[in-house]
């Protein structure tokens, strides 16, 4: 299984526009994995997990070929999660041609928070069979808990509680005998939450950093969270010697320049992602 990470930081970007901290003036500065465009993944090529406003152009630039996706996994509708006016492009009359068929797995909460967002540009209805004949795609709604198959792949639906009202989830995904845990925007895991995640050994591991240690503005996971949790994860075997394990949708709150980063992470055991960044496991 390959995947290559589309993008890496938080609601905000990095650095932030606008902002003169010490940590966004170093990053522009420094350029490279100190850019960060908003979080987004693609497995083998043809999964996409998160339309956010930088998905297309990541995928332009890391060599991924956007007419070959054929599914779109929305861990939930947040604005740097899913972007509307790149989803209604597949009108027909944007004069779109072959369009390959998309099957899109998200919440109904989800689903539902983007459609107000496509009506913003489009009169579409996500839900509409006129609408899914001339996009060319179908909706699967999932829930906690939900163990499905689609196509070669195994997805398991896991609530994040980072945002109740739209039921985001975090998503394992598995393909043959690989298993990968994609952990972003995450609040907290839950027992039941655990009680999932403790039937899997993974082969790769990605979570929420947006704040760095001892730093936490809330709705998501922090440096000392995440330690904490590959710490968990390592002890009960649900990470072994051989699992990769990243920090994703990172935020200049908290968090230091890639390197920096990295060091801290690495003594702790796992890495800091980066924009490009390509895996095979
Ligand atoms: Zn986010
Ligand atoms: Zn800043
Ligand atoms: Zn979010």
């Amino acid at each position: 299984m390959k995947i290559t990470i589309l993008g890496t930081a938080a609601a905000t970007s990095m650095p932030l526009a606008f902002c003169n901290c010490t940590v966004c003036k170093k990053a522009r500065l420094l350029g490279g994995k100190n850019f960060r465009k908003r979080a987004s993944a693609v497995i083998n090529d043809e999964l996409l997990i998160d339309l956010g406003p930088d998905s297309v152009n990541a995928c332009s630039m890391y060599g991924i070929d956007n007419g070959s996706i054929k599914y779109l996994l929305q861990t939930h509708s947040h604005s740097d999660h899913f972007d509307a006016g790149h989803f209604v492009t597949r009108m027909s009359a944007y004069a779109v041609k072959d369009l390959t068929h998309l099957s899109i797995i998200c919440s109904a909460g989800t689903a539902d928070d983007m459609n107000h967002m496509i009506k913003e540009n489009e009169d579409i209805d996500l839900c509409s069979k006129k609408w899914m004949e001339d996009l060319n795609y179908d909706l699967r709604l999932i829930k906690h808990g939900d163990n499905i198959e689609v196509d070669g792949y195994k997805i398991i639906a896991i609530d994040s509680r980072h945002d109740t009202n739209i039921e985001s989830m975090i998503y394992i995904i598995a393909q043959e005998d690989k298993y990968v845990l994609y952990g972003t925007d995450l609040l907290e895991l839950t027992d039941e939450a655990w009680e999932i995640l403790g039937r899997y050994k993974f082969d790769a591991v990605f979570f929420d950093q947006t704040y760095g240690a001892g730093y936490n503005a809330g709705g998501h996971l922090d440096a000392d969270m995440v330690n904490e949790y590959v710490s968990r994860m390592k002890v009960s075997g649900m990470i072994g010697a051989r699992t990769l394990v990243f920090a994703t949708h990172i935020s200049h709150e908290g968090n230091d320049i890639h390197e920096a980063m990295e060091t801290m992470a690495a003594a702790n055991g796992y890495h800091i992602a980066y924009d490009g960044m390509s895996i095979e496991i």
